[in-house]
């Protein structure tokens, strides 16, 4: 098995729908950090698991310097929904991914195998 993981680094806005009162509902920002890890038993043609290149560009490309709430997809951008879109923007060889939206606060989706 190939194991590859690329880090980003996103700067953005969200403001995030919670029950709890008060929590989030203002936009503000945060530079996360978001560490994408992918794995494969077989290279692909270019002897790679997935070009970092590829990954960079789906999600810093798609995300970078937005408004979450609006390039989401719709999604509710808590760390936990920004991490399994980030896995479905890079595909099947995508296993988990690591949100850190500040020091300490962490969000990971990982597939079940
Ligand atoms: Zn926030």
């Amino acid at each position: 098995m190939y194991y590859v993981s690329k880090r980003l680094e996103i700067s953005g806005a969200h403001a995030v729908n919670s029950s709890v009162e008060g929590y989030c509902e203002a936009l503000h920002g945060h530079n996360w950090v978001i560490v994408v890890h992918c794995k494969s038993a077989e290279l692909n043609e270019d002897g790679m698991v997935v070009d970092f290149g590829r990954i960079k560009r789906a999600i810093h490309g798609r995300i970078d310097h937005t408004n979450l709430n609006e390039t989401l997809d719709g999604l509710n951008p808590t760390a936990e929904n920004i991490a399994r879109w980030c896995a479905e923007q890079v595909g099947p060889t995508c296993y988990r991914v690591e949100v850190n939206e500040t020091e300490g606060n962490q969000a990971v989706w990982e597939r079940d195998e």
